[in-house]
């Protein structure tokens, strides 16, 4: 299928690894142009080299904390009439829910939150003039059903998809979609990082801790970054025009909900 996008502009925010490279590997292999960001100047330079060689699309590249001003007004810059957004950063700190004080939750709620906002409030008035644009949100499983050990997640994601609800309503007239989509589980640093916490915790090898996850999985595995970014894909596709406000899971099933 023809994704209808060849030739435009996106920011995929925090795409050195992990999803957010997802993201940008399948928009790239659709020929998008692509403006790449973390913090990691090595890392982001080597994804960003091995996608111009795979694709032969353009790729600029912003290393810094998105979280920032700064690098948002340079990613901005960098991209011009940017034509997709993809809105991605790290996620909280594991712990327990009287664990965090007031500077926890605004560093959380300025990553998973205000960032998205602010990016979105920065692209949107272009893209609506120019009667087309794409917005996907990275958020998480957490939203819709939370997890014990995220409470930052729970709270900062929930708050970023109560914005996107109202908000892609207000501009989905002018051909701008905006839509998240909510990982599960996927094969990424991130998953290590929890597997090792667990790992730690219970006293058991991680291994172990990775396989007691997937067992809870009706797919029986972690999802992988390349399932990850084809759905990003035809998200921002010219395919998905219809798809407004959508929370879509990808999660092989965990979340046991009937809709
Ligand atoms: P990851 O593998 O750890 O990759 C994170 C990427 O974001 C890296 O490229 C990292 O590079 C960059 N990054 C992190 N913080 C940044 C910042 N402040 N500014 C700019 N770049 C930043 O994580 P992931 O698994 O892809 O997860 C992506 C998001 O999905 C996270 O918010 C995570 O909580 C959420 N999520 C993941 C899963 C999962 O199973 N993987 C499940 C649910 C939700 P630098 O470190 O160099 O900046």
């Amino acid at each position: 299928m023809d994704l209808g996008i060849s030739g435009k502009t996106a920011i995929v925010c925090a795409s050195s690894k992990g999803l957010g490279r997802g993201c940008a590997e399948a928009l790239a292999a659709e020929g998008v142009n692509l403006v790449l960001n973390a913090r990691g100047a090595e890392a982001l330079e080597a994804t960003a080299e091995a996608i111009r060689a795979a694709h032969g699309v353009t790729v600029t590249t912003v290393a810094g904390d998105i979280t920032t001003e700064e690098v948002r007004g340079e990613v901005l810059e960098a991209a011009g009439d940017v034509e997709i957004l993809v809105n991605n950063a790290g996620g909280p700190p594991p712990g327990l829910w009287n664990d965090w004080d007031r500077d926890d939750f605004i560093a959380a709620f300025d990553a998973n939150m205000l960032t998205p906002i602010a990016l979105m409030q920065a692209v949107l008035p272009g893209m609506i003039d120019r009667g087309w644009g794409r917005v996907v949100n990275i958020t998480s499983g957490s939203v819709k059903a939370p997890v014990p050990q995220l409470g930052l997640s729970n709270t900062a994601r929930t708050g970023l998809t109560g914005f996107v609800a109202g908000t892609s309503r207000q501009v989905a007239w002018a051909g701008v979609t905006i839509n998240n989509l909510l990982p599960g589980i996927h094969a990424t640093d991130r998953a290590v990082m929890l597997d090792s916490g667990v790992s730690k915790a219970e006293g058991i090898p991680i291994d172990e801790a990775r396989k007691n996850r997937e067992a809870t999985i009706p797919a029986h595995r972690y999802g992988t970054t390349e399932e990850f970014g084809a759905a990003c894909a035809f998200l921002c596709s010219k395919h998905a025009g219809f798809i407004v406000g959508q929370n879509i899971v990808l999660d092989g099933g965990a979340i046991n909900a009937t809709i």
